[in-house]
């Protein structure tokens, strides 16, 4: 993907999770999309980071939890379209179970976001200026994908260290670091805790 510009990174999360911007100039993506009943905290941040909200072309969740995924709907109805993996889709309709009403959660709709497959992501991402593909990387959950870019850095949300990891989820979780790790990963970008290397 030669002639793409490097990308610009700027976290703007809080509650101890990371929500990371993407910047290819003024095209941006949202990598992680805040805690239900936030969007008012998540929208200040954008400000004081200096991001328009107008200039976040897509909204991509690392995986559908509550506290990656909690302003999905939020995001769109302020104009932001949801990029969602084919393999995110069955994810989305559980949500709703993490949801107690004191939450204030938007039920995310699913017949309005713009589905992309894993091998499609890279041609996706080119025409918002970002070299770079998604990768499934299952192992914390089953609809776990990583943002990865041309120039190493990876964002990964919670997909588990495998020290960390449960016994049965293990395989799982080494696999998706090992094809990370293939296919050029250099920087974790978490969705909690600092950035890191991605070490051996
Ligand atoms: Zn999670």
């Amino acid at each position: 993907m030669a002639g793409l510009p490097r990308a610009t990174i700027v976290n703007v999360g809080y509650r101890s999770t990371n929500y990371w911007v993407v910047s290819a100039a003024t095209s941006r993506l949202l990598v992680d999309l805040g805690y239900p009943g936030t969007v008012g905290l998540l929208r200040a941040n954008l400000e004081r980071k200096g991001v328009p909200l107008s200039e976040i072309r897509y909204a991509l969740a690392t995986h559908y939890h509550p506290d990656h995924a909690g302003l999905a709907q939020d995001l769109k109805n302020a104009g932001v379209p949801l990029l969602v993996l084919d393999v995110q889709v069955p994810a989305i309709p559980l949500m709703k179970r993490f949801m107690k009403p004191q939450d204030r959660y938007t039920d995310i709709a699913v017949h309005d976001n713009v589905t992309s497959s894993i091998p499609a992501s890279r041609s996706l991402l080119a025409t918002i200026g970002i070299a770079g593909e998604i990768v499934h990387t299952p192992g914390h959950s089953d609809d776990s994908v990583s943002l990865l870019l041309d120039d190493g850095s990876v964002f990964t949300g919670d997909l588990t260290l495998p020290s960390l990891a449960e016994d049965r989820d293990r395989p799982t979780v080494v696999e998706s670091w090992r094809l990370l790790r293939a296919r050029g990963a250099l920087v974790v970008y978490p969705g909690h805790g600092p950035a890191r290397p991605m070490g051996r």
